[in-house]
């Protein structure tokens, strides 16, 4: 029985349970440490744990609940055609971009000799490692079939032939996830709607062509035509990986490009590595990275977290400063609650990720249906980002949204205790005064690369410890 089930239960209305927010705040501002909240709410269940979720107080929704509203007469698959990758190939609107005419490593490693501050041979020798997985390997990682034919005639593993259910296999599911290198881990029942209609599939002479993606009959197979995801593949083990606090830090620098080249090279091993373990307990596996599916609707669904202004997953423990992959399977797992922990009410108020975007690919405005790029999918009720604009800035450097954003300083500050906290009662103003009092402690200013390599390394993510 899970922890929270164990604890006396106790049914409240959201006034009361803004008052237990409440004192835990103060008690925190006091300098104690919060005992975990427990209650009940009227879409689901209250739980706090730091561990988990980083000092936040988290509301898990009941199983038909979503922390998103979307429209069913307007939402449709979306063809994966229509990315900002995608249509960089194929689309004429794409092909005056910057990175085209301009040639930014040249500019800073010969004719800079790579002394470019943030962007210095030292720099760049970093985001060039950090890539070198995805890079290599992720041909090899994101492909359905396996070469291992070990486990081929065991059949269908079944948990209780060791004493599990299937609950417990999820957990064990979710523990290998985060065995192979995930940060977070969870699962989802996966919603038809976040799978690409047509995969992108370009020839050379048929620039755009995509081909259609199949849910019919049990057909399970990559073909030059078509691919055929057979609807028993039902589940979705979502997968977060954190990027690194400084190296986010040091956006629009060389730096924060390393922490996403290192985010892709962890997604790629761990997706191919989990999907092999499932594959060894007789079930079948997709992994994938940007491809297959949305990974960010899957990721809320499997109760990662909530999406903010920015666009982005936005989790408890580290804000959005995650990348994302997934495992889709037909292993029939226990789905993860979705939750919810104030994201959207609190970027009503704060928009820092839209004043500090460089491109103007974030917008201030309100929340709308319908977005204006082409590559943005109506239906849901949400900001939409620009993300051609976003692209063409600066060499694919940027993740001031991330560095800026509340949501993705560890969870080392009573300030950001407090915001956890009132995030939940809903003061929009309050959130405000407090966004202004962090910056003005110095919290998302750039973090100079001299900076960064004066570190040793011990607060880095592997070492996951910022105090
Ligand atoms: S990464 Fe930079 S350019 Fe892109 S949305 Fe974020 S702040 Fe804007
Ligand atoms: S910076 Fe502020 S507005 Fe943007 S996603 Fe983070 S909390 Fe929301």
């Amino acid at each position: 029985m899970k922890k929270e089930e164990e604890v006396k239960r106790k049914s409240i209305q959201r006034r009361d349970f803004i008052k237990q927010v409440f004192l835990g705040s103060t008690i925190i501002s006091a300098g104690f440490s919060v005992p975990e909240v427990i209650a009940r709410t009227e879409d689901g269940v209250l739980v706090e744990s730091g561990k988990e979720y980083g000092g936040f107080v988290v509301e898990k929704l009941s199983n038909d609940k979503f922390p998103y509203k979307y429209n069913p007469d307007i939402l449709k698959q979306m063809s994966e055609k229509y990315n900002v990758f995608s249509r960089n190939v194929w689309d004429p609107l794409r092909q005056n971009r910057p990175g085209l005419t301009e040639n930014l490593m040249y500019e800073r490693l010969v004719k800079g000799e790579g002394k470019i501050p943030n962007q210095t041979r030292l720099d760049y020798a970093l985001y060039t490692g950090a890539w070198t997985f995805a890079n290599r390997g992720g041909r090899m990682a994101y492909r359905w079939d396996s070469p291992n034919r070990m486990f081929k005639n065991l059949g269908k593993w079944n948990p209780a032939d060791i004493g599990m259910t299937w609950r417990d296999a999820s957990i064990a599911v979710k523990h290998a996830a985060l065995f192979y290198g995930a940060s977070l881990s969870g699962i989802a029942k996966l919603n038809p709607l976040w799978i690409y209609s047509d995969h992108f599939a370009p020839k050379r002479d048929d620039r755009s062509r995509a081909i259609p993606v199949y849910r019919d009959g049990d057909r399970f197979e990559q073909t030059e035509d078509a691919w055929y995801i057979p609807e028993s593949m039902n589940r979705v083990i979502a997968l977060a990986f954190e990027e690194d606090y400084y190296a986010i830090a040091n956006s629009p620098g060389r730096l924060a490009s390393a922490a996403v080249g290192n985010g892709y090279s962890r997604m790629a091993f761990t997706a191919l590595t989990l999907a092999e373990f499932i594959r060894a307990l007789g079930y079948r596996a997709i992994p994938a990275g940007n491809g297959v599916g949305l990974s960010i609707p899957i990721a809320i669904d499997a109760g990662l977290g909530e999406l903010g202004r920015l666009g982005l997953l936005v989790t408890p423990k580290f804000g959005p400063r995650v990348r994302l992959a997934k495992v889709i399977t037909d292993m029939p797992l226990t789905p993860d609650p979705p939750i919810s922990f104030g994201v959207p009410e609190f970027c009503e108020e704060c928009m820092l990720c839209a004043e500090y975007c460089p491109s103007g690919a974030i917008t201030k405005g309100p929340r709308t249906w319908k977005g204006t790029s082409p590559s943005n999918n109506p239906g849901t009720y949400k900001w939409y980002v620009r993300g051609e604009k976003c692209y063409d800035f600066n060499g694919f450097s940027c993740s001031n949204c991330k560095r800026v954003c509340p949501f993705s300083k560890p969870n080392n500050s009573w300030l950001h205790q407090m915001i956890r906290m009132i995030v939940k009662k809903r003061v929009n103003v309050l959130d405000k005064l407090l966004v202004t009092l962090d910056q003005a402690s110095g919290y998302g200013k750039q973090l100079q690369d001299t900076e960064f390599w004066k570190m040793d390394g011990s607060k880095s993510i592997t070492a996951r410890d910022y105090k």
